[in-house]
């Protein structure tokens, strides 16, 4: 069973959701990059208000910012650490520098799983959905018909509807993927990790296909 792993996909193809299955069945941590900025937003400190408008205009943090952010997080680790990263990295030069960092600590990636979804399907998942402000779930609108609708099910807090979640924020969000991240599926094909996993389907097909990926 592969315990490093890198999610790897446009938004709205189900990383987040992918995440939480792994992590409760496999007790992977789940590093979210996108969702630890957004803790720092919430403090409010100066780090926080700096990162705040990238993330309102649905921009992506400069590289040197968010390696310097991550290294928090890597600094931590060592040769039996299990984690998938979800929004990170975001770039080539992220996706360098994390592989050397990740090599110094012999705890180098496993697996990556990328998942597509095409823009129109990513738009109307992503406009209908809410999320925990507190730990970062997220759920669609139409499975918030249970009674405790509106309410995160592990924090009991108030879902919240995403600022960077508005029909024209996600159009430039995927664009950007599309420019930045997409050349990610080349440079990991190249390292012979890379496994494709449709993002289309419902989140069930996707984990059981994942499950299978991560066996082999
Ligand atoms: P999603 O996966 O739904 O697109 P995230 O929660 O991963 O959203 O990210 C939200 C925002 O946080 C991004 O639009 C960007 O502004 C910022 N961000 C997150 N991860 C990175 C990263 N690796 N590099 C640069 N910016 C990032």
């Amino acid at each position: 069973m592969k315990k490093r792993l890198i999610l790897l996909g446009p938004p709205g193809s189900g990383k987040g959701t992918l995440a939480a299955q792994l992590q409760s069945d496999f007790k992977l941590d789940h590093v979210s990059s996108g969702h630890l900025l957004r803790m720092e937003v919430e403090k409010y400190t100066r780090m926080g208000r700096y990162v705040q408008a990238f993330l309102d205009r649905g921009e992506l943090v400069p590289d040197e910012f968010l390696l310097d952010f991550m290294a928090g997080w890597w600094n931590g680790l060592s040769a039996d650490s299990k984690f998938m990263l979800d929004g990170f990295p975001r770039t080539l030069r992220q996706a360098e520098v994390l592989d050397l960092r990740l090599a110094e600590r012999n705890a180098g990636i496993e697996a990556v799983l990328f998942l597509d979804c095409p823009v129109t399907l990513a738009i109307q998942r992503i406009s209908g959905r809410r999320s925990c402000p507190k730990c970062g779930r997220v759920y669609h609108r139409s499975a918030l018909l249970h009674p405790k609708a509106g309410q995160c099910e592990e924090c009991v807090v108030d879902l919240i509807h995403r600022q960077d979640d508005e029909e024209e924020v996600v159009r430039k969000r995927y664009d950007i993927y599309v420019q930045e991240t997409e050349p990610l599926i080349q440079y990991y094909r190249g390292q012979q990790k890379l496994t494709f996993i449709d993002g289309s389907s419902c989140a069930m097909e996707t984990f059981a296909a994942t499950k299978v990926a991560l066996a082999k």
